[in-house]
């Protein structure tokens, strides 16, 4: 397998990075793992190696979170003011600031996504940052009056030693997602990337070391879901398991953490979400939005909308524009900044052409695309924009999550009728509306079954706004005031005076 060599794009400081040795980080030390095994990562752009990354197993496991619960115990839960923990969050925000560059270009090299998006990747991360900087010192409990004689009054208290599993889909972006509450909330923290994506963890470990973190308060663990992962979820001293990626997954996770010592799991998942347009939508803003809702980061992103439905009158005019976007959208090497990057993995990439392939079995109408993109692109794992339409409400690619930049398209008749086709899924991630009539468009909110509701707009995400799925996508919401609910656990205390 070819080394990736530097890029004209890329900076000095992503090279030398991607030269040195990658370890793993455990009480900030950086170590190898117990056996010494390692795996691969590779650019996804043209298969190329980018590095050897440790493999942990459940003696690297025991390790890190031996050392997570010594640095809850004496110097994160109590030892530190709240404030402090503030700073810290702060100025590793100014780190990721100082090294946006390197952070974009390791995110484009092991995921593949362009340049620019990694960008809005990494400034997400640092937004998270800055939001929770500013809960650390505002986690309060409350007085209950009860009677004449009592004091009741209640705490919120960190959890203790949290595992934060996280995709490849937005490597950094997810990892702080669940990093900046944790830590602000005050707990200790086993990080793990995935396996297909596991370097900006890696440089984010440096940052945090820099920033000034005690050892043991962030670990960063390297390795597949099994048995990494899979040490992470049934550790007895582990109280709770953060998990973001698919719904499979997401149930293991599960029964785990219950087989094991109950601890708490919050669960982000897959989804197959529904964004619906009716004639009355603003059609030049909905133009826009509509190939960036249906292709960006190439479909491996959980919010797409993946079923698209149309009202009659303005179908063929929607699909007609849809189309040509598709087959417009520029896709290349992430570093050279096209529309689209390619898929993160051979994998992946397969797995969206078995989805293809069934959906043309099922006799579902290809619109555009469905093909591995050859050419100059041939060593990478390219696919093309894939818009497939249908009226058979019925079809496999209409009821899984497919992943990739694939859509289906379908056209309705009224409000009634797009409800119950929106609503036709165990999924309840998120759910989009277009309409200028505002009335229908929160009779429309209030009817669909979704975590999350845009109307006329897409993808839209604030570190303050309350993120999470409905039904088999997942329990609990991160962001904004909730994910502190996530990382503490509320205690009452009874005085009798
Ligand atoms: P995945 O296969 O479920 O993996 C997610 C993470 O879990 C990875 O770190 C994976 O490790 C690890 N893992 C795998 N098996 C495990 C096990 N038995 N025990 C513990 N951990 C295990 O998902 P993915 O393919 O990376 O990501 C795509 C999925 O994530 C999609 O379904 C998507 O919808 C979902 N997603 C949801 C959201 C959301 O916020 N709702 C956001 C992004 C993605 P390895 O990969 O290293 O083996
Ligand atoms: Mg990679």
């Amino acid at each position: 397998m070819k080394q990736t060599v530097a890029h004209s794009a890329m900076t000095e400081r992503t090279t030398i990075f991607l030269t040195g040795p990658q370890k793993m980080l455990v009480d900030n030390e950086w170590i190898e793992s117990t056996f010494g095994e390692t795996f691969t990562t590779v650019n996804p752009a043209n298969g190329n190696l980018l590095a050897k990354v440790p493999l942990a197993d459940e003696r690297d496991v025991n390790h890190a979170v031996t050392v997570a619960r010594k640095a809850f115990n004496t110097v994160w839960k109590e030892g530190i003011r709240p404030a402090e923990r503030a700073d810290l969050l702060w100025k590793l925000a100014t780190l990721l600031e100082r090294d946006l560059q390197t952070l974009m270009e390791l995110e484009t090299l092991d995921n593949g996504k362009p340049l620019d998006k990694a960008k809005y990747d990494v400034l997400g991360a640092i937004a998270h940052l800055k939001y929770y900087a500013g809960w650390a010192t505002k986690i309060e409990g409350t007085t209950i009056p009860t009677d004449q004689n009592k004091l009741v009054y209640t705490k919120k208290e960190p959890l203790g030693v949290v595992g934060l599993i996280v995709p490849w889909n937005f490597p950094l972006m997810i990892a702080m997602w669940k990093l900046a509450p944790a830590l602000a909330c005050g707990n200790c923290c086993i990080l793990k990337p995935a396996e297909q994506t596991p370097l900006t963890a890696l440089y984010l470990g440096k940052l945090i070391v820099e920033a000034g973190f005690p050892a043991g308060v962030v670990n960063i663990l390297t390795g597949p879901g099994l048995p990494t992962g899979q040490a992470i979820s049934q550790h007895k001293d582990i109280d709770k398991i953060s998990f973001t990626g698919s719904t499979a997954v997401g149930k293991k996770i599960m029964k785990t953490a219950a087989k094991s010592n109950l601890k708490k799991v919050s669960l982000e998942l897959g989804g197959k979400s529904p964004n619906v347009i009716f004639e009355d939508a603003d059609l030049e803003t909905l133009f826009k939005s509509l190939p960036w809702s249906s292709f960006y980061n190439t479909g491996q992103e959980c919010t797409l909308g993946s079923r698209i439905y149309v009202q009659e009158s303005i179908f063929e005019k929607s699909v007609e524009f849809l189309k040509e976007k598709a087959v417009n959208m520029t896709i290349g090497n992430g570093l050279e900044n096209p529309d689209l990057g390619p898929m993160v993995s051979i994998e992946q990439l397969n797995r969206v052409l078995d989805y293809i392939a069934i959906g043309k079995n099922e006799g579902v109408e290809l619109v555009c695309g469905g093909n591995r993109l050859d050419g100059k692109l041939t060593e990478g794992y390219f696919l093309a924009p894939t818009i497939f339409s249908t009226q058979n409400e019925d079809v496999t690619i209409l009821k899984e999550e497919i992943f990739g930049p694939v859509v289906v398209v379908s056209k309705f008749k009224d409000f009634d009728e797009v409800i119950k086709k929106a609503n036709n899924t165990d999924y309840g991630l998120a759910a989009a509306v277009w309409t200028k009539d505002l009335s229908k468009a929160h009779r429309f909110a209030n009817a669909v079954d979704a975590g999350t509701v845009w109307i006329n707009g897409y993808d839209l995400f604030d570190a303050a706004v309350p993120f999470g799925g409905f039904k088999q996508s997942g329990n609990g919401k991160e962001m904004g005031k909730s994910a502190i609910d996530l990382y503490t656990k509320e205690k009452a205390v009874w005085t009798v005076l």
